[in-house]
Parts: C-alpha cells; sequence; structure tokens
C-alpha cells in the first residue's frame, strides 16, 4: 500500500470523526444518525482505500485495516460491561419484581415467544430455500484443499464443546465466581436469577444487598451510555475494515445465497416483528425501528448479539419503555438462547448443501430440519460465526456426511462474515421484539415513552 493511499484515508477518517464529534456538540446530532453516518461512511472509505470489489488480497496492507484496532477497542468496551450488566441488571430485574413467582410467568412468556418466534424463521428460511433454490448448479470442486482443512481444524474445536446434557448441567455453575470470571453468559443468568430470588425471601435483612445490587445496575447501565456514544467511531472503523478486505464481491460470489437469506431476513423482520409490535403490543412498527437503530448498527458491525447486549438493554429500556425488570431478564437470555437470523440461516444453507449435493428432501426431512434448526439456533452462541460451525450437525440428519459438510462449510466460510453480519442484525431485533411483547402482558411497558421519545 502506499503511504498517500494510508495517509489519504487516514485524513478523512479523522476529518469525519470530526465533523461527528461537532455534529453531537454542536447540533445535538442524535446518536442513532451518527452511528448510521458512521456505518455508510465506514463502508464508503473502505470500498475507496481498500481492495474495491474484489477486498484485498494482503489485509495487512490493507489502508483501512490500519484502524481497525479502534473497532477493537469499542468492541472490548462493550464487552467489558456484558458480565457486570447481566449480573446487576438481571438480579435487580428479579428484586425489583418483588415475588418470585413472577418470574415464572415471565420466563415462560419469553421462551414461550422465543420458540415461537424461531420456528416461524425456520419456516421463512425453508420457504425462500425452496423457492430460490440458492444450491442448484454449485460447483463444489472449486472447493480447494486448504480452505477444507481450515475448516476442518475450525469444526474440530467446536465439537470440543460437549454434548446437549453435557452443556445442560453446565449451566449450574459449581463456582458463580469462576462463571462471571470466565463470562459464561448461562450460568450468570442462572446465577443472578437464583441470587436475586435468596435477597427476596431475605425479606428485611435481604434489603442492604438489593440496594447495593440496584445501584451498581444503575452505574453500569450509566457506563453503558458513555461507551454507546463511541459507537459511531467504533462502527465506522469496522465496517471499513470489513469492506475493505472482503471487496464488496463478497456479495456477488455467493450471490444467490446472500439475496436468499436477505429477503428471507427482510421479510421475517417486517412481518413477524412488525406483527409483535403492532397487533400484539399495539404500537406504531416505526417507532420501533428507531429506537433500536443504534443496536443493529452495532450487530451489524461486531457480528456479535453478546457484544451488542448492552446496546440493546440501553435501547429497549431507553427508547421503547420497557422496565428494566424485563428488559435486565428477558433481554440476557435472548441474546443467548434467541436467533431467528440464525435460524433462518441454517434452514437456508442446510437446502443449498441439499441442493448442492443433489439430494431430494420430502416432508419428513424438511421437519427434521425445523426442529433440528430450531435447537441448533438455541444451542448458538453470541459469537461471531457460531452457527457455521454448527452446521454439520444440521446437515448430518438428512444424510449428508461428515465430508460433505466440511467442503459445503469451507465454501461458505469465506464469505460468512456478511451473512453473519446480516443474521446477528435479526437475532437482535428479533431479542427486542420479544422484550416489548412481554412487557407488555407484564404490563411492564411504558407506552408513552414507546410513542413519545423512543428515538433518543
Ligand atoms: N453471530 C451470531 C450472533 O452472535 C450467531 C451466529 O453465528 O449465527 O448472533
Amino acid at each position: 500500500m502506499s503511504d498517500q493511499i494510508l495517509w489519504g484515508y487516514w485524513l478523512t477518517t479523522l476529518v469525519l470523526f470530526v465533523v461527528l464529534f461537532f455534529m453531537w456538540r454542536r447540533f445535538k446530532m442524535k446518536l442513532w444518525a451518527r452511528v448510521l453516518t458512521g456505518l455508510v461512511f465506514g463502508g464508503i472509505t473502505g470500498f475507496i482505500f481498500g481492495g474495491g470489489v474484489a477486498g484485498c488480497l494482503d489485509q495487512a496492507a490493507c489502508a483501512p485495516a490500519s484502524s481497525k484496532f479502534l473497532g477493537d477497542m469499542f468492541v472490548r468496551l462493550i464487552r467489558m460491561l456484558v458480565v457486570p450488566l447481566i449480573f446487576t441488571t438481571l438480579a435487580a430485574g428479579v428484586i425489583a419484581m418483588g415475588d418470585p413467582k413472577r418470574l415464572g410467568s415471565l420466563g415462560g412468556r419469553a421462551l414461550g415467544m422465543y420458540v415461537g418466534t424461531s420456528l416461524i424463521a425456520v419456516a421463512i428460511g425453508l420457504t425462500f430455500g425452496t423457492l430460490l433454490r440458492p444450491g442448484a448448479g454449485m460447483e463444489l470442486s472449486n472447493v480447494t484443499s486448504g480452505a477444507v482443512d481450515n475448516v476442518k481444524s475450525q469444526l474440530d474445536l467446536a465439537a470440543g464443546a460437549g454434548g446437549l446434557t453435557e452443556r445442560l448441567v453446565a449451566i449450574i455453575p459449581e463456582n458463580p465466581i469462576a462463571a462471571l470470571a470466565n463470562a459464561d453468559v448461562l450460568s450468570i443468568i442462572f446465577w443472578a436469577i437464583i441470587f436475586g430470588v435468596g435477597i427476596l425471601m431475605s425479606g428485611e435483612t435481604g434489603k442492604p444487598v438489593a440496594r447495593v445490587i440496584e445501584s451498581a445496575a444503575e452505574a453500569v447501565l450509566k457506563v453503558t451510555e458513555i461507551v454507546m456514544e463511541l459507537a459511531p467511531y467504533g462502527v465506522y472503523a469496522l465496517i471499513a475494515w470489513v469492506i475493505s478486505t472482503q471487496g464488496l464481491g463478497i456479495l456477488t460470489n455467493l450471490g444467490m445465497l446472500a439475496l436468499t437469506c436477505l429477503l428471507a431476513f427482510v421479510v421475517h423482520s417486517l412481518f413477524v416483528y412488525g406483527s409483535i409490535i403492532k397487533i400484539i403490543a399495539r404500537l406504531p412498527v416505526k417507532r420501533y425501528y428507531e429506537g433500536i437503530v443504534d443496536a443493529q448498527a452495532v450487530a451489524f458491525s461486531t457480528a456479535s448479539s453478546n457484544a451488542t447486549l448492552p446496546i440493546t438493554i440501553a435501547n429497549v429500556s431507553e427508547n421503547l419503555g420497557v422496565k428494566k425488570v424485563v428488559a435486565g431478564s428477558v433481554l440476557p437470555l435472548g441474546a443467548t438462547i434467541n436467533m431467528d437470523g440464525t435460524a433462518i440461516y441454517l434452514g437456508i444453507i442446510t437446502l443449498f448443501a441439499s441442493q448442492a449435493l443433489g439430494l431430494s428432501m420430502g416432508f419428513g426431512d424438511y421437519l427434521l430440519v425445523a426442529i433440528t434448526v430450531t435447537l441448533a439456533s438455541v444451542g448458538t452462541a453470541g459469537i461471531p460465526s457460531a452457527s457455521l460451525l454448527l452446521a454439520a450437525t444440521v446437515f448430518s440428519v438428512i444424510g449428508i456426511t461428515a465430508e460433505q459438510s466440511v467442503i459445503i462449510i469451507a465454501l461458505i466460510f469465506p464469505f460468512d462474515r456478511i451473512l453473519d453480519m446480516m443474521r446477528t442484525t435479526v437475532n437482535v431485533s428479533g431479542d427486542a421484539a420479544v422484550a416489548v411483547a412481554v412487557a407488555n402482558w407484564e404490563g411492564s411497558l411504558d407506552r408513552d415513552v414507546f410513542i413519545a421519545k423512543s428515538v433518543q
């Protein structure tokens, strides 16, 4: 890379950052508008100063890759909040319920919605995969052996995660402090809920701890607000890096697959989430989308529901009027187990694989795929590329061998980032929609905030 390109890139970036800062300080430009500006300009500068359509062959020599560290710093800042936020907001949420029995109705409703929306998601994915046939005529012999080996080793790593019962047992932490230190999200959720219940049951004696947790939750949310102000810059740096290193060609290489996923994502987001907001909560759909723009942009640029969680909680409680009791309990669970975008995606790539391999699928196969995909989406961690590594399990139920799976996954792997960005955005939007519905049922939705203040 020539020095001029590097200087040009950094100069443009600095000018944009200064402009963004002034738009905030002087013109009070709203956060969501600044985040979107960062997203769009990150894409533009990444394209111009990076590798264009093809992407940079040598990533180290890519000018926009030199600012990736800013994106990494932003991601670390939000990840830093995940553990304290889940623990304090969830425990504070349980305490605020005042009665452990409410937990059952809240949890039951949230889980019901998660399963319901995931099943609809798989159905939509399978419908689009059947109609558009993204895998038809795919050349599998082009996959290089290097790519296959790379995927094999990644799959081995994923397989090390253990079976279903093992994972269920592991949710109960032997040592809550270790769970917090290792950021084991499900174990932290488990401990926070049970600790909250314990505090409630302690009555008067538990009050001092309750107050400490409530004020800690408030403080952590304030830190989240500080970190969110950095979102425009972080999002910019991450998008510039993705677009410059992967190129826009990333969208056309597996064009039909990307298009099928995109259409299914859009239909699911508009109709399913639109209906939840309009029909169940009886609120304006536009406000819902405006209210979660920050979370969507961060999900899109980080491709991780977990890393986005603090922003999702802040958006949903401040812009959509969901009381902290619900936002703090439903959203951490959602980020971990509710993944509609992932369910759509797994459904589509399973059909993609069967079409590429020339397998025919009967009704029973579809049913089997729907069930396995729903379970797999629950088991997917909210981190980048997690579901692609689970795909082999889903493939196996329709008789695709391990070798064939590795070839298909190796084919998709290099382009997975952009698909991951899209599905993670859907995952996070789904968590927010379910939180609104549950809050509505639980009488914990501040409708005035939703309507009047949803755009901060
Ligand atoms: N990256 C996704 C998420 O964090 C999970 C996946 O790979 O589908 O939500």
